[in-house]
């Protein structure tokens, strides 16, 4: 009896013996009775644009030059992940992929279907060897061009950024620092295609930008102003008129720049100063009568000061000697010399040193 049941392990369904068994079944019976559960996707759309490469599969965006790979290998790999996506499994896996999918074939001959073979490779039971199941998924590819790129050429924009000066024009120091912060500002954004600058205009009256976004219009203003002690203000819902016709609610944000900067020659309070610093409230002067700082409020400033730069001649000069408070200063234009009083130079001349200066109305003034 005992021989029976040895030999008799014999499979319930094609009766061979001698074999490994599971459930009563042979490897060959147990595979056909017991296959592998799953599926993968059976087609699978991937739109590409073709104004700027950005792939998009399954609701996910994929932009190529981020990835600086070409086309086929990104597309290949996108495809290969999007399939295997939807399949989730408890025993470890394998994945063999084959596919005839060719770039040229996509952009230059605008080809539509290509094939993706996956073959899943999957040892549930230790008993037997891994079992296999292949699929087939028809891979759509659709031309078009992005959302991003459509609102770029329908010339969209939602601010407009504007920089001006308080009572004067900007100057062509000014109008180069803002430009090139801008530009450096925009290299941090060359990877998202919805961060442009659509239109800008740099002049002395001052700085017009079409901005893409609130966003980016509000971080470019906010920085211009932290670098300048200008004042940020917005003006909502300006509505304008894109490129297609659509009508769109534009932001302004406006920096207006102080009236005086860093190093402007102004008189006030019946004295020539020339101006150090200006923050949001105060200004720190420095007279040029003595070379003592003093810190004013910026507001006093605005109203009663007046701006002299266009008419000040600069000058050099040389200190020649001192006695007392007396020195004795040579222009060094006509090699002229005559006296001045000490404390209106900067402080620790030499003897034989040069200093820069000017002329206005009629008297010298002394800088560095
Ligand atoms: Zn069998
Ligand atoms: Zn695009």
């Amino acid at each position: 009896m005992s021989k029976i049941s040895e030999r008799g392990r014999f499979c319930a369904v094609c009766g061979t013996m001698d074999k490994i068994l599971l459930d009563n079944l042979c490897e060959t019976c147990y595979k056909k009775e017991h296959p592998l559960d799953i599926e993968l996707l059976k087609s699978l759309n991937v739109e590409i644009c073709i104004d700027c490469g950005v792939l998009r599969v399954l609701n996910t965006r994929i932009d190529p030059h981020v990835r600086e790979e070409n086309l086929e290998e990104v597309i290949r790999e996108v495809v290969r992940s999007a399939v295997l996506s939807k399949f989730h499994s408890a025993d470890p896996y394998e994945a063999e992929f084959e596919d005839d999918i060719e770039n040229d074939k996509i952009m230059n001959y605008g080809v539509k279907y290509f094939e993706l073979k996956t073959k899943i490779i999957l040892q549930p039971h230790e008993e037997f060897s891994p079992f296999e199941k292949d699929f087939v998924t028809r891979l759509k590819m659709k031309r078009t061009i992005c959302n991003d790129c459509s609102l770029y050429k329908s010339g969209y924009f939602e601010a407009i950024l504007q920089v001006r000066a308080d009572k004067r024009r900007l100057t062509d120091d000014e109008l180069d620092r803002f430009e090139n912060l801008i530009n450096d500002m925009m290299k941090q954004h060359e990877d998202s295609k919805l961060s442009y600058i659509l239109d800008i205009k740099v002049e002395p009256d001052g700085i017009t930008a079409q901005v893409s976004t609130k966003i980016l219009a509000s971080n470019l203003a906010r920085e211009i102003r932290a670098q300048t002690a200008g004042k940020l203000s917005t003006a909502y819902e300006h509505k304008t008129t894109s490129k297609d016709g659509t009508e769109v609610y534009t932001n302004t944000y406006l920096v207006r720049l102080p009236a005086f900067g860093n190093g402007d020659i102004i008189n006030f309070e019946k004295e020539i100063w020339r101006v150090r610093a200006i923050n949001d409230d105060q200004v720190r002067l420095e007279s040029l009568t003595n070379h003592e700082e003093r810190k004013v409020v910026r507001k006093r400033v605005e109203i009663s000061a007046k701006k002299r730069n266009d008419e000040l001649v600069p000058r050099e000069y040389m200190l020649v000697s001192t006695e007392g408070q007396t020195v004795v200063i040579m222009a060094m234009d006509n090699y002229e010399n005559f006296d001045d009083n000490l404390e209106r130079l900067p402080k620790n001349k030499a003897i034989g040193e040069t200093i820069k200066g000017f002329l206005l109305d009629e008297k010298n003034y002394y800088l560095d």
